[in-house]
C-alpha cells in the first residue's frame, strides 16, 4: 500500500492556493513524535509498502528521509517536494527515488504568482541539477490549478521544457476544498479551462499521430489506458482503500489533506496493521450513480465525502466529464493504430505503482 510521511508539517514557502500553511489550522503536532521503531513496526508488516515522503515541506527534514530509507531497503519511495532543497538531499539516496514529484505550476508568471517572487527559477535551477547528474527515477511536475492558471499554455510549457526535461505532468484542480468566490465567474473559467483541455489533446494526438510519440500527460494516459482496455476504476488516488497518511503523531488518516477531519482518521501505527485499514473508507452518492463513475473512480475521497461547493460540485464533475468525453473521441484512432502495430498499447501503461498522481485532476 501507499503511505505518504509527513516528515514534518513545516514549510519554507507560503503558496496561495495552500491549505497546510506555516500557521495550520488544526492541531496536528508540526514534528514527528512517534520513534522509529514503532514506525517501523507498523510498515513491516506490509510486504510491498510504497512510501512517498510528504509534508509540509518533506525535505526540511532530510535526516528522517534518510534513516527511514536505509531501514526499508525493499520500499519503493516518492518524495513530492517544492524543490527549493533537492540539491541537499545525498546522491546516492536521491537516486534511489522511484519517482520525484515537483510542485511547479507552469510557467514563471504563473508558478511565482502562486508559490513566490523567483521560485520557478529555483525549482528549475535545482531539479536541472539532478536531471544533469544522471537521475534515474521518473521526474514528475505536480501541478495547482487555480485561478491564475492557463491550461494550454501551462502544461505545454512544462511538457516543452528540456532543461530540465520532466518525464511526466500532471495537475489537481484547487476545487471544492478553496474558496470559489475566488474563481470570479467560475461557469467562464470552466468554459475556459475546458476549452484548453480540448486543445491539449488536440496536441496530445497530434504527437502520436505523426511520431508515435506520447507526450506524458498522466492524466490522459491514465484514463486513455482504462478506456483502451476497458478497465473499471475504483477511486484512483487510493485514499481509504490502500492509500493512507501518516501523521506527525503516528495517526492514520485516509488521505494526506485532512487531519482537522476526524472522520478521515482510520487508525494510528501503534495500534492498527495495514490489513485492518485496507478498503476502511469508500465513495459515496452522487458519485456512485454518476454515468462516468467506473473511468472516474470518484475523483477525490475527501470532497466526496466534504462536498463544501453545494450543488456547484458538479460545474468540477463537468470539467472530469469533458476531459473524459474528450478522450473518447480519439480513443479510436488510438486503437486503430495498435491494431495496425504502428503504436504499443504498453505505452499507456502508466503509473506501474500507484506513486500519487490521482490521474483524475
Ligand atoms: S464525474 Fe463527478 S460525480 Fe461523476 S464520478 Fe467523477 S467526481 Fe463523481
Ligand atoms: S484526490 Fe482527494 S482523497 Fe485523494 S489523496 Fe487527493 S485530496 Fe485525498
Amino acid at each position: 500500500m501507499l503511505y505518504f510521511i509527513f516528515l514534518t508539517r513545516r514549510c519554507n514557502l507560503v503558496c496561495t492556493y495552500c491549505g497546510q500553511s506555516n500557521t495550520p489550522t488544526d492541531s496536528m503536532v508540526q514534528e514527528i513524535t512517534y520513534s522509529m521503531q514503532d514506525l517501523l513496526k507498523f510498515l513491516k508488516l506490509d510486504p510491498d509498502p510504497i512510501i512517498a515522503f510528504y509534508g509540509g515541506e518533506p525535505l526540511l527534514n532530510i535526516e528522517k528521509l534518510l534513516q527511514i530509507m536505509n531501514r526499508l531497503p525493499h520500499a519503493k519511495f516518492l518524495i513530492q517536494t517544492n524543490g527549493l532543497h533537492l540539491n541537499k538531499v545525498p546522491w546516492n539516496f536521491l537516486n534511489q527515488v522511484n519517482s520525484i514529484l515537483v510542485s511547479i505550476d507552469g510557467t514563471a508568471a504563473t508558478t511565482d504568482y502562486y508559490r513566490g517572487r523567483s521560485i520557478y527559477r529555483k525549482i528549475i535551477t535545482n531539479v536541472n541539477e539532478i536531471s544533469k547528474r544522471g537521475f534515474s527515477g521518473d521526474l514528475i511536475a505536480r501541478m495547482t490549478i487555480s485561478t491564475h492558471t492557463d491550461i494550454f499554455k501551462d502544461v505545454t510549457h512544462l511538457l516543452l521544457l528540456e532543461n530540465p526535461h520532466f518525464d511526466h505532468i500532471h495537475w489537481q484542480l484547487d476545487m471544492i476544498w478553496s474558496d470559489k468566490t475566488q474563481y470570479g465567474d467560475l461557469n467562464n473559467w470552466i468554459r475556459n479551462y475546458n476549452k484548453g483541455i480540448t486543445q491539449l489533446v488536440d496536441l496530445w494526438m497530434e504527437k502520436i499521430r505523426n511520431e508515435q510519440f506520447v507526450f506524458g500527460i498522466v492524466p490522459f494516459i491514465g484514463i486513455t489506458s482504462s478506456l483502451l482496455k476497458k478497465t473499471k476504476s475504483s477511486l484512483r488516488c487510493g485514499a481509504g482503500l490502500d492509500a493512507f497518511a501518516i501523521q506527525t503523531d503516528g495517526s492514520i488518516y485516509a488521505c494526506p489533506v485532512c487531519p482537522e477531519f476526524k472522520d478521515f482518521k482510520v487508525g494510528s501505527i501503534y495500534t492498527s496493521k495495514p490489513s485492518e485499514i485496507e478498503n476502511s473508507m469508500s465513495i459515496k452518492p452522487p458519485c456512485l450513480e454518476c454515468e462516468e463513475y467506473l473511468i472516474c473512480g470518484g475523483r477525490c475521497l475527501f470532497t466526496n465525502h466534504h462536498n463544501f461547493w453545494g450543488e456547484d460540485f458538479h460545474l468540477v464533475c463537468s470539467t472530469v466529464k469533458h476531459l473524459i468525453n474528450e478522450l473518447k473521441r480519439i480513443e479510436p484512432e488510438i486503437r486503430q493504430m495498435i491494431k495496425e502495430k504502428i503504436l504499443l498499447e504498453k505505452q499507456f501503461n502508466y503509473p506501474e505503482f500507484n506513486n500519487s498522481c490521482e490521474i483524475i485532476p
